[in-house]
């Protein structure tokens, strides 16, 4: 069966990286929505916290009750808070505030500038009074960068976007809230981290999208996807391959098919441009919805050891291609 290796070594190595720039283990929280980025979610929360690691972040209710048991606290950003004494959660909207239940525990996101989830800078006072009224608990108040990845004055605009919040909480009486922005990149590239909490997802599976003028830490991937052989064939010249038998033998040749398609979340891609495996295998022919043909008769072979080359041929970032990939793929840590 296809499956995921997971390199407890790499893990660890890039969440060092990560604690160099925060200064301590207690500042970072793993992010582990969406099957931890495909790398499997109990897999990587009990790496993580094997670790150190006491923070986690997720998407919704389900992934935190399955992780609960490895971490102090469990931030959701994208579920309806309730009551829970392990979990906090992320307000978007003044509707999210009014749907909380009492007593929740919840972290407010301000739009500092990306448009697309948080409370308005010009709502912040009405959210924080209606916070309040309706007795939540405020924990911490975050923000996302919409370009921490790029050579954008933007990143710099938000970050003092972000300083008049923390004032304008401060001023209105909250105590203990812990504020975060950070996400990869921009703990990556920021020098002189005095935040309560990083957010980081991508840079602790072994990637990062930032241009190379950014001096950033080298990190391995976490990730390698392994296929094995279905059944080996001796093709003569002229035969061809899968669907529409766009490959044809230029001469007499060993075929095997291996056991990943597209319904395992790999790219079907275009057979005309052919993704060539990490052991230098192109594929032949079409891919098909769970197997591929390779000129080999290796047992078992390499799809990719590093997502982001993966992604390069297929015109994607690291995170789709991990993300993608079927949750029934079995994950093994090593
Ligand atoms: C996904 C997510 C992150 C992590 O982003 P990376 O670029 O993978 O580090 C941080 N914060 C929020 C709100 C997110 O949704």
């Amino acid at each position: 069966m296809a499956n995921i290796i997971i390199s407890k070594e790499n893990f660890f190595h890039n969440l060092n990286q990560i604690v160099l720039k925060t200064g301590s283990k207690q500042k970072v929280a793993i992010v582990l929505k969406d099957n931890a980025y495909g790398h499997g979610l109990t897999q990587m929360a009990a790496l993580a916290s094997e670790y150190g690691i006491t923070e986690a972040v997720v998407r919704n209710q389900q992934e935190a009750d399955a992780i609960k048991p490895y971490f102090l606290r469990v931030l959701v950003l994208g579920d309806v808070a309730k009551l829970d004494e392990q979990c906090t959660y992320a307000l978007n909207t003044l509707e999210d505030i009014e749907r909380a239940e009492e007593g929740a525990r919840v972290e407010l996101k301000v739009d500092t500038g990306m448009h697309r989830n948080g409370i308005a800078m010009d709502a912040l006072s009405q959210a924080l009074k209606a916070i309040q009224n309706r007795g939540l608990q405020l924990v911490g108040v975050m923000t996302h960068f919409r370009a921490a990845d790029e050579l954008d004055s933007s990143y710099f605009w938000q970050i003092k976007q972000f300083e008049m919040v923390k004032e304008r909480v401060k001023e209105a009486g909250f105590m203990g809230v812990r504020f975060h922005s950070h996400n990869s990149a921009s703990i990556l590239r920021s020098q002189h981290f005095t935040e309560d909490l990083v957010r980081v997802g991508i840079a602790a599976y072994g990637y990062s999208e930032l241009p190379e003028v950014f001096k950033v830490p080298t990190l391995k991937p976490v990730m390698r996807l392994m296929a094995k052989r279905v059944a080996t064939r001796t093709l003569q010249k002229g035969e061809r391959i899968g669907y529409g038998g766009s490959y044809e033998a230029p001469q007499t040749m060993e075929v095997s098919t291996y056991d990943l398609g597209y319904g395992d979340g790999w790219c079907r891609g275009d057979a005309t441009n052919p993704y060539v495996t990490a052991e230098g295998f192109p594929i032949l022919g079409r891919v098909s919805m769970d197997l591929i043909s390779l000129p080999t008769t290796q047992e078992e072979v390499c799809i990719f050891s590093n997502a982001q080359e993966a992604a390069k041929h297929f015109g994607t970032i690291s995170y789709e291609i991990t993300t993608a990939l079927s949750m029934s793929i079995p994950r093994i840590v090593i």
